[in-house]
C-alpha cells in the first residue's frame, strides 16, 4: 500500500482523534513530517502491533525518531496510531526540547525554508490530511442524509396509507348520514365527483415509486426508434399499448384532443408525419 493509502486508511478507521493527535505532533518545530510517517509493515494490515507506528525526522539532530505501537498495557500501551503519535510528541518533548535542540531546528528550519523545502512538506501532510478528513466528513453527511429520507419516506407511505383510509371512511361517512337524512342516493359516479379515473390505482404511490415509475416511463420515451432494432410486437389489450390505464396512446391522444374527434385525426397524421413512416398495417 501507498503512503498516501496508509495515512488515508488510519484516518479512516480513527478519524479526527488521530488528526489531532497528529497536528499536535506536526506543530512542533523539531518535527518533519510525511505521508509515511504513519506506517504499517504488516501483512496483513493491522495484525502485528509492532509492525505499525508514526516515525518522523528530526530537524535538530537529524535523525529519525519513531514510536511503534505494542500491546502492552498500562501507562505505556501503545494499541493504535492515536497513542502512537502521542507518545512520540511526549518523546520529542523529552528528549529533544532542551534549549539547544529548539534552536538547532528552528535554524534548519530557516535555513531550509529560504531553499522552500522543509515547510512545504509539512504542508503537505497537512493537506493530504485535510482532504481525506474533508471526504470523510462528506460521507458521513451523506450517510445522514440518506437515514434522513428513508425514515421520512417511511412517514410518508404510512401517512399516505393512512389519508386513504380516512378518505374512504368519509365518503361512507357522508353517505351513511344522506341515507339518515332521507336524500336522494347519488349514483357511485355522482359520490366519486371530482376524483379522476383510475384514482385508486395512482393515489397509493409511494413518493419513490411516482419517481422510479416515472424515470422508467421518460427512458422509455428518450429511445430514438430505428429500423434496424427489431422487437416483438407491443401487447394488445386492456394493459397493452393503445389502453393501458396510465400509459396508452388512445389516452395520451385523448390528453392532446380535448375532446375532438377532429383533432384525433390531425392528431395521428402529425405522428406518421414525425416519425416519417408510411400508411401501412400496424401489425
Ligand atoms: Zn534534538
Amino acid at each position: 500500500m501507498e503512503a498516501d493509502e496508509q495515512l488515508a486508511a488510519a484516518l479512516d478507521a480513527h478519524g479526527e482523534l488521530l488528526a489531532e493527535e497528529l497536528r499536535r505532533l506536526a506543530d512542533l518545530p523539531q518535527v518533519r513530517i510525511v505521508p509515511s510517517s504513519v506506517f504499517d509493515r504488516a501483512k496483513p494490515l493491522g495484525s502485528v502491533a509492532q509492525a505499525r507506528g508514526v516515525v518522523v525526522k528530526l530537524r535538530c539532530c537529524k535523525k529519525p525518531l519513531d514510536q511503534k505501537c505494542n500491546n502492552l498495557s498500562g501507562v505505556a500501551a501503545c494499541p493504535t496510531f492515536i497513542e502512537a503519535a502521542r507518545l512520540l510528541r511526549l518523546k520529542v518533548q523529552e528528549k529533544h526540547g532542551s534549549e539547544e535542540c529548539l534552536a538547532k531546528a528552528c535554524e534548519h528550519a530557516e535555513s531550509t525554508r529560504s531553499e522552500g523545502t522543509t515547510s512545504i512538506n509539512n504542508d503537505a501532510f497537512a493537506r493530504l490530511m485535510e482532504g481525506q478528513l474533508a471526504k470523510q466528513r462528506a460521507r458521513s453527511a451523506l450517510t445522514q442524509c440518506e437515514k434522513k429520507v428513508s425514515t421520512l419516506r417511511a412517514i410518508l407511505s404510512d401517512a399516505q396509507a393512512s389519508l386513504h383510509q380516512a378518505e374512504a371512511e368519509e365518503q361512507e361517512a357522508r353517505i351513511e348520514l344522506e341515507r339518515l337524512e332521507g336524500k336522494k342516493q347519488k349514483t357511485a359516479n355522482n359520490s366519486q365527483k371530482g376524483r379522476p379515473p383510475h384514482y385508486e390505482e395512482y393515489s397509493s404511490y409511494t413518493h419513490s415509486t411516482w419517481l422510479s415509475t416515472t424515470g422508467e416511463i421518460m427512458n422509455r420515451r428518450a429511445v430514438e426508434p430505428r429500423q434496424d432494432i427489431s422487437k416483438p410486437a407491443p401487447p394488445d389489450g386492456e394493459d397493452g399499448a393503445l389502453r393501458h390505464w396510465r400509459r396508452g396512446l388512445a389516452g395520451c391522444i385523448c390528453d392532446w384532443a380535448a375532446g375532438s374527434l377532429d383533432n384525433v385525426v390531425k392528431l395521428i397524421v402529425r405522428v406518421i408525419n414525425h416519425f416519417k413512416v408510411m400508411m401501412i398495417p400496424a401489425d
